[in-house]
């Protein structure tokens, strides 16, 4: 059994039910990415204990948490509305998680906390005279003072400008990394999950659409729904292609290459080639060009090392970068 262990889990609204099973290692680091609307947030709360599931189990550390008081699951939360104690100091904030161990301790791991959160001398501040992500740093801090068997994180980075997001989201990789301890980061920014994650769960209407490794979600993405969440890329009907095939073939920008003359599909016989694409745009995106091409009226998306000089290209792609996608 894996260090968290859900198993059938079931909640019902109105207009939106999650159904999903979902298995995460010890010190594993995985965010949860998806669409609004499509459970995220839900599943979240259902693990925390701040809502109750109508079916399924919840196993975490081996033991059964599914009926769990809040307090008795040993989870620590980062959510971007969970407010920190306005009356106490900073140092006060984080204290609060470790009632039961004696001052001097408390006093040691708050230093030692404020250090990895890098706010080191921000104990006596008051939280008021904080910025957004500098009370992100203590809501984190305070999280892992209990020691908590999982931390969950809630889009704790929304608030922030993209600067901020990024300093702050290497330093929650970073105490991750050197405490170990698993987490689960809840983001509707696919960069960030990518950025930080040992593993992705897609989530789409309320149930698991894909799970892997950030590399294995964007080249070997499950679905169509999967490969245009993870990235950029051209979808075509198969039949276009490939004669009784359906479906889609889907290819990303950089799997392709333009040529400004006409090639001769029969000398490119491990490639497809698109020839008489129209270049509808041309974005230079730094390392290179991002086309917008069209073939016989079918959008194509591929990048280049250089800009066309012709409004007309020819396309070749390898046949083995063409994935068959429903
Ligand atoms: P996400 O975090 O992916 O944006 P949520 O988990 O917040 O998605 O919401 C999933 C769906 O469940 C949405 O359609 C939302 O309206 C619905 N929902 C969430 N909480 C409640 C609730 N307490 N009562 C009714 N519907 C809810």
């Amino acid at each position: 059994m894996a260090y968290l262990e859900i198993r059938n889990l079931k909640k019902e609204y109105r207009d939106f039910t999650l159904s999903i099973s979902l298995s995460v290692d010890e010190g594993e680091f995985l965010c949860v990415i998806g669409p609004s609307g499509s459970g995220k947030s839900t599943l979240l709360s259902i693990i925390a204990g701040l809502e109750e599931a109508d079916g399924g189990t919840i196993t975490l550390a081996g033991h059964d948490i599914t009926h769990s008081r809040i307090q008795e699951r040993g989870i620590g939360m980062v959510f971007q509305d969970f407010a920190l104690f306005p009356s106490m100091n900073v140092s006060r904030n984080i204290e609060f998680g470790m009632k039961e161990k004696d001052k001097a301790r408390r006093k040691e791991i708050t230093a030692d906390l404020l250090r990895l959160v890098g706010l080191e001398g921000y104990g006596k501040r008051s939280v008021n005279s904080l910025s957004g992500g500098e009370a992100q740093r203590v809501q984190l801090a305070r999280a892992i003072a209990s020691e908590p068997r999982i931390l969950l994180l809630d889009e704790p980075l929304s608030a922030l400008d993209a600067p901020m997001r990024k300093n702050i989201r290497n330093a929650v990789r970073a105490i991750h990394d050197s405490l170990g301890i698993t987490m689960i980061y809840v983001t509707h920014d696919r960069e960030e999950a990518f950025s930080i994650s040992d593993s992705i769960l897609l989530m789409k209407d309320g149930q698991a659409e894909a799970r892997g490794s950030a590399e294995d979600l964007y080249r070997n993405p499950p679905s169509l729904f999967s490969a245009f969440f993870t990235g950029e890329g051209t979808a075509l009907p198969a039949h276009l292609i490939f004669e009784n095939m359906e479906g889609s073939v889907f290819f990303r920008p950089e799997e392709a290459a333009i040529a400004e003359e006409e090639l001769d599909p029969s000398l490119y016989t491990m490639h497809v080639i698109f020839s008489g694409c129209e270049v509808i745009s041309c974005e230079f995106m730094g390392t290179g060009y991002m086309l917008g091409l069209s073939y016989r009226g079918y959008p194509l998306l591929c990048q280049s090392a250089t800009k066309p000089r012709r409004r007309t290209v020819s396309v070749m792609i390898l046949r083995t970068c063409l994935r068959n996608l429903q």
